[in-house]
């Protein structure tokens, strides 16, 4: 018997905690987390290492067939990016690496060649997707979306904390300029922009901490979904 997977999409800007909440979600409800970011991000070192311009079509074309993307999980549950057999985790992590990710992830081609590595998950697992345009267009008819925003200062704020504390060198003003352009790229884009599905639950987490967002996140799953956090379980 064909088992009924639930999925739950989680779209927004990027600093908005998409990831980490995520995370945290899908360890309490015992979903599989999907961070879409993390592939484009691939895609985005990928380019920056072939030299190419990164926002020509024809030129992504010509590298994608030549990159084995994969997607595994380690013994702690966390997703790890394998590019062409090489670890690449934490290479992704590079602020550079978000602007080239942006760059090629407006490019048709490149959504194009990642949209059923994204869907596949979604018919597997009951599966808790992050990205963009997971509601809009990865999983249309997922069985929750989110949209989760705060303002551009705050945002700036956690990822600055989150750069440091992994020893990247890098100033508050900076990581603004940084999530304003991505931003600006990301929602006026032609293809997949984004935006908030209509039928998404909106979630500003501006004047939230982490613990305060993870329970508004958990109300909105328990009222939408037949399911149940394991500590209650
Ligand atoms: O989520 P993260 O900040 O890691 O994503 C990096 C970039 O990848 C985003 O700025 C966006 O341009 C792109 N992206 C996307 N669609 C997704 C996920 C990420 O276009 N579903």
């Amino acid at each position: 018997m064909n088992q009924k997977h639930y999925s739950i999409a989680v779209d927004g800007p990027s600093g908005a905690g998409k990831s980490s909440l995520s995370k945290k979600i899908s360890a309490a409800y015992h979903f599989v987390y999907l961070d879409t970011g993390a592939i484009y991000r691939t895609v985005g070192l990928a380019a920056g290492r072939a030299g190419i311009d990164r926002r020509s079509e024809q030129d992504l074309a010509a590298i994608l067939p030549d990159l084995k993307i994969e997607i595994r999980y380690d013994n702690a549950g966390l997703q790890r990016m394998i590019l062409n057999g090489e670890d690449v985790s934490e290479a992704i992590r590079m602020p550079e690496i978000s602007l080239y990710a942006s760059d090629v992830s407006a490019l048709p081609v490149c959504r194009a060649y990642l949209l059923e590595m994204q869907r596949r998950f979604a018919r597997e697992y009951n599966v808790i997707l992050d990205g963009r345009d997971i509601g809009t267009v990865v999983l249309p008819d997922a069985d929750l979306k989110i949209y989760l925003t705060a303002s551009s200062d705050a945002r700036a704020k956690r990822r600055l904390k989150e750069l440091l504390e992994k020893g990247v060198d890098t100033t508050f003003d900076e990581v603004l300029k940084d999530i304003e352009l991505r931003d600006f790229q990301d929602t006026t884009r032609e293809i997949a922009p984004l935006r908030q599905a209509e039928d998404a639950v909106l979630v500003d987490t501006s004047e939230l901490d982490f613990d305060q967002s993870f329970e508004v996140l958990c109300s909105v799953i328990e009222e939408n979904l037949p399911v149940r956090r394991e500590s209650e379980a």
